[in-house]
């Protein structure tokens, strides 16, 4: 018989949403088990994701900046780049913040459990250590990880996902990067900086589906000289492994060559959540069609014992949203009457440029057939944006035509990610446009472009000539 001990609360999965939830409940005064199959906190996001992605994204940057330097004066000579050294710094990034969410969970009394855990029934977890802990609630944070669908398998270690490419095993001469979304788009960055020659296919009509195509426009005018070829409207529909690469069959219109053979492939045509596997079945946890927990605002499960929070409780599947959900569903636990429902998600593909936004888009006030005003700064009239030779960026603020309240804000260029949460601030606080342009922002910084897109809507911008209408 396995042994059973009791836990008050149980953390399945220590990601951003999983350990922010334990760290708080701790806090709050309750005894806290967290459960991951990893060694230590940290989730996809510090070791598959987030992290390592922007500790090589800064390189990548690092490496362009020095190229476009060229233009200010500063020549630099072709840079020696020292592959282990590139993924040693990555590693150390990772352990570092892995080390100090072990000391944390520590210092707060949080038991941390290096194991796998599945449902029994609706109060008890089986351990792959061969123990089992009955719970009084539990949180699932179990993530996501990559999709491949069947026409993309293939065993071939030329084959990569995210999480493969991450390790950066080489620089391939070529690279296929199979779909234009967040991952292809980071990744393919980091690889074509390094000297991949990367072609990027993606279905769709256009790259980051979904986002304002005036944000896309100006990242995708930037990436086209630095990619060898972006394909739209194409699918991959077979991938065959050959002496020489990978042979990738595309399917589209103004393709040159139909069989094109790479060195690599990444494939990064979205996540599913990490619902399968887990028992959920017998502990009464019901899932929607697409695989994720089904949770009320609350984010309680159809168990009143469970909560599911982060990717595997829906989309967006993004960290911060998680963590916030992680919150929420521990304040629900203590019976305070806590809810998720956020006016503004930032989502941040963290390219070069970066693309931000949050709250109302146009795409989507398009398909909502809501009325909106729109105002938008181009950079090429921000000071700051000259100094640093980035005037492709762009800033717009979404606004109620009545009142003039912020729906939503998007920001193309440089640093837009540190820049988005001014605009996730004026979406929550249901902020006016007059209200930004009377907050004062500091001179020369590219965030004076959100002051100037709402001087924008009031015909008040000082470095655009745009009378209000
Ligand atoms: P994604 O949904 O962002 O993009 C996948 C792309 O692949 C889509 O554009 C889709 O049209 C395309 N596609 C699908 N099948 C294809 C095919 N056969 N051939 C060509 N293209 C195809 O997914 P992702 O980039 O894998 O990222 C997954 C999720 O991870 C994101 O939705 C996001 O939530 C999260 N993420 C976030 C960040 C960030 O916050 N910066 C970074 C990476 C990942």
């Amino acid at each position: 018989m396995a042994e059973t001990t009791e836990s008050e609360l149980i953390v399945l999965g220590g990601g951003p949403g999983g350990y922010a939830a334990a760290f708080l409940a701790a806090d709050r005064g309750m005894k806290v088990t967290l459960i991951d199959a990893a060694e230590r906190p940290g989730g996809a996001c510090l070791f598959v994701g987030c992290i390592p992605s922007k500790a090589l994204l800064h390189i990548a940057r690092l490496l362009l900046e020095a190229r476009d330097a060229s233009a200010w004066g500063i020549e630099f000579d072709e840079p020696r780049i020292k592959l282990d050294d590139v993924r040693g710094h990555s590693q150390k990034v990772v352990d570092t913040l892995s080390k100090n969410l072990l000391g944390l969970c520590k210092q707060r009394k949080v038991e941390h459990i290096n194991a796998r855990a599945t449902f029994v029934d609706p109060n008890t977890l089986e351990l792959n250590n061969g123990t089992k802990r009955r719970f009084k609630h539990c949180i699932v944070a179990t993530g996501s990880s990559p999709t491949r669908p069947q026409s993309l398998s293939l065993n071939s270690p030329r084959l990569m996902d995210s999480t493969a490419a991450l390790k950066l095993e080489d620089i391939p001469k070529s690279l296929l990067v199979v779909g234009g979304g967040y991952i292809g788009l980071e990744l393919g960055l980091v690889y074509a900086a390094l000297g991949s020659a990367v072609t990027v296919v993606e279905l769709t009509e256009g790259l980051l589906p979904g986002v304002d195509r005036d944000l896309v426009r100006p990242l995708q005018g930037r990436l086209e000289p630095l990619f060898q070829k972006i394909y739209l409207n194409t699918k991959v529909v077979k991938l065959q492994e050959t002496k020489s690469g990978i042979k990738a069959t595309l399917e589209g219109e103004e393709i040159e060559d139909r069989e094109p053979v790479f060195e690599r492939v990444l494939v990064a045509v979205g996540r599913r959540p990490n619902s399968a596997d887990l028992g959920l079945d017998r502990a009464g946890v019901q899932l929607d069609e697409k695989g994720f927990i089904r949770v009320d605002p609350r984010r309680q499960t159809s168990n009143e014992h469970i909560f599911a929070i982060g990717d595997v409780a829906g989309e967006p599947m993004l960290a911060h949203k998680a963590h916030h959900e992680g919150k929420v569903a521990v304040e629900a636990i203590l019976g305070e009457p806590s809810v998720f429902e956020p006016r503004a998600i930032p989502a941040v593909v963290f390219t070069d440029p970066e693309i931000a936004w949050c709250g109302l888009t146009e795409t989507e006030a398009k398909k909502q057939k809501r009325e909106i005003k729109v105002a938008r700064f181009p950079w090429a009239a921000s000071g700051r944006a000259f100094t640093i030779g980035r005037t492709e960026g762009l800033t717009k603020l979404i606004v109620d035509p009545e009142s003039e309240i912020v729906l939503g804000v998007g920001i193309v260029g440089s640093e837009a990610g540190e820049m988005i949460s001014e605009g996730v601030l004026a979406v929550e606080m249901a902020a006016t446009a007059q209200d930004l342009s009377l907050t004062i922002h500091p001179h020369p910084t590219l965030s004076e472009t959100l002051g100037e897109s709402s001087d924008m809507l009031l015909g008040t911008a000082t470095h655009m000539y745009r009378p209000k209408k």
